[in-house]
Order: C-alpha cells, then sequence, then structure tokens
C-alpha cells in the first residue's frame, strides 16, 4: 500500500460558549482546525486533524500546521501509510520539530493502519479497557460567581470532574477555586489549571489560601522549575501539561517527583505514535494521564477516545470530548459524550466519516488530486471505476 495523495482542509470550529478564556486574558472565539485526508493505492484513505489553542498557547498556529504539511506531504508520497514508526522517521528527518504538523498525518495513517487491518484504533493501541471514558470539563475564565455556575450545569449534564481556568488575579483566582468546590460533592474531581500564568509568588498566595480546599493545581508556572518550587511548598496533588511536550521532558519530571498527573495532548507530543510511546511508559512507571489535545472538532476527538480508551482505566485520570464545546460537526460516527463519558468507537480505523459538505474543497492539494466522495459511496458504485484510477 502507497500514500499517492493528500489533501488538507481548513475548518473554523465555533464555540457553544461563544468564546474561551484562559490564563493572561488569552480568549478563543473562533478556532482554525485543519483535516488531513491520507489517500492511498488501495483505495483506502485516513484522516487526521491538528487545532491549535489559538496561535499563544504552545508554540503552534493554524497555518502553520497546514504550511507544514505542504512541506511534509510530497515527501509521504509513495510510502507505505501502515509503517507508522518509519513514517514517524522520515517527517523527522525531513522537519526538525514541529510535532503538532505531524500529529494530523501520524493520525490519518493510524486510521488507514485500522481501515487496512478492519481493527479500531483502539485495538491497534493496546485494547479497550472498560465500557467507556471518564471525562473533564474545562470551565473557560470567567469571574467566581459565573464559573461555578458553569460547573452546577455541567455537573447536571453528568460530568464529574472539572477544570477551571485560572491563572488570573491571585484574589480572584482564589475566589473562584473556592466557589466553584462549593457546587461539587465529594468524589467530584476539582482542577485550577493556571496554564503558565501565575509568577511564583502568586501561585505560592494561590496555594496556601486554597490549602484546606479539595482540588488539583496544574501547570502554575512557565518552567519545570518554578512549577516544582511551588509542588514543594503545597500539598495539593500536582498535574503539569505544557511543560511536558516529549519523552525526555516526562522523565525529566517524573525523576523530580514533580507531579502526581501528566496531560497528554496527542498534537504537543507529535500524533498517536508519539502519544502512545509516552501513554505506554507512563503506564509502567503509574503516572496518571489525561488523554486530550490542544483543541478540535470530530476527528481529534475520536483519536483522543481511541487512546484513552486503550489507556489502564486507573491510570486514565480523564480525557475531552472537545467535539461537544464546538458548534460544527465535521464528521459522522465521532464518539458522543453520554452521562460525562464517552467510548471509542467500535468501527475500523477512527470510526469516523467526514462530513464532504462542511470542508468544502481542500486548501491544500498534494499528489493525486483525487477522493471529493466518501470511500463508502465509491464502494456503492464499482462500474465507476474509481479503484482503478487510483
Ligand atoms: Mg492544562
Amino acid at each position: 500500500m502507497k500514500i499517492v495523495g493528500i489533501n488538507a482542509y481548513q475548518v473554523d470550529l465555533p464555540l457553544h460558549e461563544g468564546s474561551y478564556k484562559w490564563s493572561g486574558g488569552k480568549s478563543v472565539e473562533v478556532f482554525d482546525s485543519t483535516l488531513v485526508e491520507v489517500l492511498t493505492d488501495a483505495g483506502i484513505s485516513g484522516w487526521g486533524e491538528v487545532c491549535p489553542l489559538g496561535p499563544f498557547y504552545l508554540p503552534a498556529y493554524g497555518p502553520g500546521a497546514r504550511t507544514g504539511i505542504a512541506l511534509l506531504g510530497p515527501r509521504l508520497l509513495g510510502e507505505d501509510p501502515r509503517e507508522l514508526s518509519r513514517l514517524n522517521s522520515l517527517m523527522d528527518a525531513a522537519l526538525k520539530g514541529h510535532p503538532y504538523v505531524k500529529s494530523a498525518l501520524d493520525m490519518a495513517c493510524w486510521d488507514i493502519l485500522g481501515k487496512a487491518t478492519g481493527l479500531p484504533v483502539c485495538a491497534l493501541l493496546g485494547g479497550r479497557f472498560g465500557d467507556s471514558v471518564e471525562l473533564y470539563r474545562a470551565i473557560s475564565q470567567e469571574p467566581p460567581a459565573k464559573m461555578a455556575a458553569r460547573v452546577a450545569g455541567y455537573r447536571a449534564e453528568g460530568y464529574r470532574k472539572f477544570q477551571l481556568k485560572v491563572g488570573g488575579d491571585p484574589d480572584e483566582d482564589i475566589a473562584r477555586i473556592r466557589a466553584a468546590r462549593a457546587k461539587l460533592a465529594p468524589g467530584d474531581v476539582l482542577v485550577a489549571d493556571a496554564n503558565t500564568g501565575w509568577l511564583m509568588h502568586q501561585a505560592a498566595r494561590v496555594v496556601r489560601a486554597v490549602r484546606d480546599v479539595d482540588v488539583y493545581i496544574e501547570q502554575p508556572c512557565l518552567t519545570l522549575d518554578e512549577c516544582l518550587a511551588i509542588r514543594r511548598r503545597t500539598d495539593h496533588p500536582f498535574v503539569l501539561d505544557e511543560i511536558v511536550d516529549s519523552l525526555e521532558a516526562l522523565l525529566r519530571a517524573h525523576a523530580l517527583g514533580a507531579m502526581d498527573v501528566v496531560n497528554l495532548k496527542i498534537s504537543k507530543l507529535g500524533g498517536l505514535t508519539r502519544a502512545r510511546q509516552i501513554r505506554d511508559l507512563c503506564v509502567t512507571l503509574g503516572i496518571a494521564m489525561t488523554i486530550e489535545d490542544s483543541w478540535g472538532g470530530d476527528v481529534t476527538t475520536a483519536a483522543i477516545a481511541h487512546l484513552a480508551h486503550s489507556t489502564p482505566a486507573e491510570l486514565r485520570f480523564s480525557a475531552t470530548d472537545f467535539n461537544s464545546y464546538v458548534t460544527l460537526s465535521t464528521a459522522a460516527g465521532a464518539p458522543q459524550r453520554r452521562n460525562g463519558r464517552m467510548a471509542a468507537s467500535d468501527q475500523p480505523g477512527l470510526g469516523i466519516r467526514p462530513r464532504r459538505e462542511v470542508l468544502g474543497k481542500p486548501l491544500i492539494t498534494i499528489g493525486r488530486a483525487l477522493s471529493a466522495r466518501p470511500v463508502a459511496k465509491a464502494r456503492a458504485k464499482p462500474s465507476a471505476s474509481r479503484s482503478r484510477r487510483r
């Protein structure tokens, strides 16, 4: 099987809540997402998605993803999409860094591997643990009372884990944490995620002021050294996210005892291949994980579900259903949240069928400009000889 073409589509993903706000006054109203379609000479195509959290969260942005895909795509033509380690080596040789660019291509090739073998990606990543995956809900940064009301509202929808966006004014953040926790029951999980937004003196004030509150502290400051300094002066459970962007970063943080939970974002790590490697190491080391991505729609949510569902339940702290935050559905078959949980599809590959009417025309076409129709439709009309044209 050989890759014969790659299409990249740009999709705007608006939000049900209108905007998403986090530390430092950062805010996004419409997410710039890129969907990638990898076409093969076997008539199988695979899909991936990369959607940065705006251009100012991680070193990643929407047009950068597409520029990188246009650069890497031609290098993958003629390669076997099922040979994922080899593909990742080729991508690394052709483009240093830029893991988020490689993520969508890697994800699409996992989709192809699943379709080629008749197995869901979840099975290929290690097997299914449990019936479903527990989700967390991120609570956009607002005044304390509004955030607490959102927590109560999403709790009524079935969520039991909440991630408050703090990292603002420390006194207001203290009020946010207290107001949100007051809406929760014992057993519910509250995480205060500062997204690197506090200086050390601010983080120190907040963790001291909420010492009596049952709350996890996530990525309080910008660097590992700063986070470690705060961790050493608090007894709250500690989550690291932004600074754990590679296997080396994970190993260093683990060796220093810098975290209790780590957030694995697929595109931050470079795709499902690299995320699985780090996930498996975390399982061995006993580090609990939140399985997620920076943002995304149906395709990203499907990939998260497969990686999360193939993670042992006791090490699965939570996962994210981004497709329930956005107003646009880009694919059928993606996981749908039920009672605060979701499950990976049991269909081959990622189990999604992109809605071409939503995607429009590709912004980038590399190699043979095929596709335009879903594979299922093409199969229904063998006389159209689509496979022969490939
Ligand atoms: Mg985080």
